[in-house]
Formats: structure tokens, C-alpha cells, sequence
């Protein structure tokens, strides 16, 4: 049956490289930095990296490399279990506490990841009888994890509290209800209205989840995320994040909150029981991440720092820029093909970055997403902006 299969798939392909949305892989032969070589098979190219979720800077940290590594030797390099058979180690509690303790809560569960723990958080929680309430822009993995749930869905406009609030009214026909968001939505920047989230769940009488993974380490004056943003630390019933992204960018992913939800999700949640502990390494370099962090605020400092330079400085040269609150910087082209071609006009300056048009971002949004970090040095952000302006007046997006 292959052969038709075959023609099928190749027919599928096809279509999606004549639509301009076939995704090519660029390949990085360096650690994962500000600064990285790229090759493109024949040659390679050092280019300053504005595209990684690596926020803090740590991707590449030599405390948690040395953390990982002096782990490994310890403790062997897998685990061979999921966490209830006999994959937890001493290390895993260890990381779940740091975690707790990162944002204030009661306690935490690991998953591979956060698409696992975003998968596996909704079906043991709620039935049918229940509601979840989900921002109409939020992550592939919570809209995944709603549609393996039996709970009535119901779907808000990004971060519009009134069209919340009408949704948490036909809700109330339900039993419980949750209100799911993205702490920040990876596109635009902008952080979720949280404040008026919780006080629309209180008076509606519903629990509140926030996928943390590109606010944990970025938001926030000490980068706690959007509970300390705004005042909510310990409020918040469900919060989700990553190990891969600010905090070290490795993998793993957690669920963290409620006591008595973690607890629940420990017996039923189905990615947790029926997929491999991470290994003791990453669990290691995890508490590393933690107590880096609490020592001081030093990379969140200058992810802020870095941040308010880059867009204010762009916003002077003329460039049209989606307001953010986070370290996502998206500047707006509009035109998808100029979004492509402004993208591989600044890989020939040496600025690595990725155009998104759609079904990325809607129709006629077309834009470049910078992500700010905070291993970039002053040289790396104006080398950056300087190209930015040089493409932008040869394709005409600035004038003079
Ligand atoms: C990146 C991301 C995830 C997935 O995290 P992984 O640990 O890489 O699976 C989930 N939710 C949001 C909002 C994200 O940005």
C-alpha cells in the first residue's frame, strides 16, 4: 500500500512548499548562544542570534553545564522509568521543591514537557460537567490538552476581559470552571490582563491556569512571571511552564500550584504516568537554574535592560513595533514575502532571525519576532539595530 501512500504524502508536500509554508531546518553547529555559527551545508556563517528562547542567557551557562555533567557521573545517564514505577530520584523532589519555592506555590509535578504538561493537565481534573474557558491565542498544547478533556469549551478574544466575562457567564451552567491563558503569547509580547483575569474568576466563581513558559524568568521585576507582575504570587490555582526556554533551555515541564491538584494529576495525569522521568542530569542542572537565580537578579536585570534599549531604539529609527511587556520584540512588515526577504537580507548582515506571516500570525500581520536575552552584550544589540535599519531603508520600510 505504500506506493499510494507514498504518491499521497509527496502530492501533500508539494502543496505546502508551493503555499511558501514548507519549514527548512537551518542547522546550528555551535552551543546554543547570542552569538552562534550557522551552516548552510557548504559553508558556515557566525551570526548574533535574535530567534532563541534562551532569555536569561543560560543555554550555554558553564554552572549548569558542570552541574549536568558532575550528575551524569553521579548518577548514571537515564532513568529507565516513569516517576511512579521507579523513575524518581532525590534530585526530582529537589527540582519540584525549587520550583515551588520560584513561584510561590504549593507544590510542583515534572513532565518531559510543557506540551506534556499542558496534554495532561485538563482530563483528570475536569468531566463533562465542567467548563474550561481558553484565550482564543493560547499555545498548541493547552488547546490539545482542552480537546482531550470532556469539559463544554468556551473560547475568549485575546486577552478581551469583556468577551471573559460573557463566556464565564453562560459558563456558570457548568459545575467548575477553569480559566486558561498564556502568561505571554509568544507573537505579540503582550502578557495576559491576569489582574482582571482573577478578579472576573472570583466573582465568577472559577480557577485560573497560566502557562508561564515565555513569562517565567522574563516577567515581573525579579522575572517570577506574571503572578509578581501583578501582585498574584500564591493566587493563581494552576500555573504551567518549561525548562526550555529561560530557565536553562534543556527540557522538561511542570505543572505547579494547589497542593491537592498536584497531587490529583500524581494518580491520573496520563503523560506523568505513562511517559519517562527526565533523566537525573537535567534535574540537576534544573536546582542549579533555581539557585542561580535566587542569588541575585542580575540576568533579569539585563534582559529588562536590553529589552527597553532594543525597542526604544527601534522605535526611533522609524519601525513600527507591537507593544510588548516581555522580551519578544515583534516588528511589524505586514507583506509575508517582505517578512521572508527582510529576514534573509539581515542573515547576510549576520542577524539570525525568523520571519512569521500566516497561518503563524493572522493574515496581512506579517512580521519579524526578535527575542531579547540577556547574554546579549551592547555591541550585539546595536550591530542588530543598525542592520535593521540598513534593510529596512533598502526595502523600503523606512524612508530616507
Ligand atoms: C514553548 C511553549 C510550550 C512548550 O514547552 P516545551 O517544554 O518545549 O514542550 C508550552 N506552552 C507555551 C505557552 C510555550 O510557549
Amino acid at each position: 500500500m505504500y506506493k499510494s501512500f507514498q504518491q499521497h504524502l509527496c502530492e501533500e508536500l508539494s502543496a505546502i512548499r508551493e503555499a511558501g509554508l514548507y519549514k527548512e531546518e537551518r542547522i546550528i553547529v555551535s552551543p546554543q548562544s547570542s552569538s552562534i555559527r550557522v551552516s548552510s551545508g557548504k559553508d558556515e556563517q557566525q551570526v548574533i542570534n535574535f530567534c532563541a528562547n534562551n532569555y536569561l542567557g543560560l543555554a550555554d551557562n558553564q554552572e549548569l553545564v558542570a552541574a549536568a555533567k558532575q550528575r551524569m557521573d553521579m548518577r548514571g545517564y537515564g532513568m529507565a522509568s516513569v516517576r511512579f514505577i521507579c523513575g524518581t530520584q532525590d534530585t526530582h523532589k529537589e527540582l519540584e521543591r525549587a520550583i515551588s519555592d520560584f513561584f510561590g506555590t504549593e507544590d510542583t509535578i515534572l513532565y518531559a514537557s510543557c506540551f506534556d504538561a499542558n496534554g495532561g493537565l485538563f482530563e483528570p481534573l475536569l468531566t463533562e460537567e465542567d467548563a474550561i474557558i481558553s484565550d482564543a491565542l493560547n499555545h498548541a498544547s493547552i488547546i490539545d490538552g482542552v480537546r482531550l478533556c470532556k469539559a463544554v469549551r468556551y473560547r475568549y478574544k485575546n486577552g478581551d476581559v469583556a468577551d471573559l466575562e460573557e463566556q464565564l457567564k453562560k459558563a456558570q451552567a457548568q459545575r467548575f470552571r477553569i480559566v486558561a491563558t498564556d502568561g505571554v503569547f509568544s507573537m505579540d509580547g503582550n502578557v495576559c490582563p491576569l489582574d482582571k483575569i482573577y478578579a472576573l474568576a472570583k466573582k465568577y466563581d472559577a480557577l485560573v491556569m497560566v502557562d508561564e513558559s515565555h513569562s517565567a524568568g522574563v516577567v515581573g521585576s525579579t522575572g517570577r512571571g506574571v503572578t509578581e507582575l501583578y501582585n498574584l504570587r500564591g493566587q493563581i490555582e494552576i500555573i504551567t511552564g518549561t525548562l526550555g526556554k529561560a530557565f536553562g533551555g534543556s527540557v522538561g515541564g511542570f505543572t505547579t500550584g494547589k497542593k491537592e491538584i498536584i497531587a490529583m494529576l500524581r494518580q491520573r495525569s496520563r503523560p506523568y504516568l505513562f511517559s519517562n522521568s527526565i533523566p537525573p542530569m537535567i534535574a540537576a542542572a534544573g536546582v542549579r537554574t533555581f539557585e542561580l537565580l535566587s542569588r541575585d537578579n542580575v540576568l533579569q536585570d539585563r534582559l529588562h535592560e536590553n529589552t527597553r534599549y532594543f525597542v526604544s531604539r527601534m522605535q526611533q529609527a522609524g519601525f513600527d513595533i507591537k507593544p510588548t511587556q516581555s522580551a519578544i520584540c515583534a516588528v511589524m512588515l505586514y507583506d509575508a514575502r517582505l517578512s521572508q526577504e527582510f529576514a534573509a537580507a539581515l542573515q547576510q548582515e549576520g542577524i539570525y532571525v525568523t520571519g512569521f506571516y500566516y497561518p503563524v500570525v493572522p493574515k496581512g500581520e506579517a512580521r519579524i519576532r526578535v527575542q531579547l536575552s540577556a547574554a546579549h552584550t551592547q555591541n550585539h544589540l546595536d550591530r542588530g539595530i543598525a542592520a535593521f535599519v540598513k534593510v529596512g531603508k533598502k526595502l523600503g520600510v523606512l524612508k530616507g
